[in-house]
């Protein structure tokens, strides 16, 4: 081949190049014009080039356990979609995320605890939804809770998490509490078996009215002060460990 036709090769493929890119960045923009969210091929595409630390986000309950449920608001539907939305937050931001589950299949809490271990996660978020049955009116809020013995690493994840969802201005704090509802000293299954930092949300009670708000109206903002504190707890925690 001599030198023009290289070069003419070259510049044919330039063109070509520029001109899949303008395609794709088009398809992609249509596309968010069309559903308001990056669509999934798009997401596999971003996910592959995703390196570093890995965030597992664990959406409560799914397929046959429907978790609770009131008012026909369903726990396990609900817990989905905020982790989803936590998952696209986290990922436009290049962090990777390892998600327990992306669908509504039935997942045992061991093949959560596994997914998180075996992807050796730097911290572990489940997130569910909570219930009262009681005859109170005003029982509400966000309750963020830890493993009994909680590590520094740990309380930290659950404090920046909560600060963030309280900044939004619409969310009660319940606090950071220890162990399980049942038990002070005994900490929920998916705290208690995974290895890393790990905290468990109860993102407001189905029973209330304004902590519905926070999840159907407000589902973006929630997610974003969720990924929000994610996002400072890894940083402050890669910044720990390189000035190590
Ligand atoms: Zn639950």
């Amino acid at each position: 081949m001599d030198t023009r036709k290289r070069r003419r090769k070259s510049s044919n493929v330039r063109f070509a190049l520029v001109w899949t890119a303008v395609l794709v960045t088009s398809l992609i923009g249509i596309d968010i014009a069309h559903f308001g969210s990056v669509p999934a091929w798009a997401k596999g595409v971003r996910r592959y080039f995703l390196k570093g630390p890995a965030i597992c986000i664990d959406a409560g309950h799914g397929g046959e356990d429907a978790g609770a449920s009131s008012g026909g608001q369903i726990e396990k539907e609900q817990t989905l979609r905020i982790a989803q939305l936590v998952e696209d937050d986290l990922e436009s931001d290049g962090i990777r995320v390892i998600m327990t589950r992306d669908d509504d299949s039935t997942t045992s809490l061991e093949s959560r605890v596994q997914t998180a271990n075996d992807a050796g996660a730097l911290g572990f978020v489940s997130i569910h939804r909570n219930m009262y049955n009681g005859t109170k009116t005003d029982v509400k809020g966000v309750e963020i809770w830890t493993s009994h013995d909680a590590g520094e690493a740990e309380t930290d994840l659950a404090r920046l998490v909560l600060e963030h969802l309280t900044e939004t201005g619409y969310i009660t704090s319940r606090g950071i509490k220890g162990g399980s509802m049942d038990d002070p000293e005994t900490d929920y299954y998916v705290i208690r078996n995974t290895q890393m930092p790990s905290i468990l949300i109860e993102l407001g009670f189905l029973s209330s009215e304004d902590d519905r708000a926070m999840v159907e109206e407000y589902a973006d903002v929630t997610a974003r002060a969720i990924a929000d504190g994610i996002e400072d707890w890894m940083n402050e925690q890669t910044e720990t460990e390189s000035s190590r």
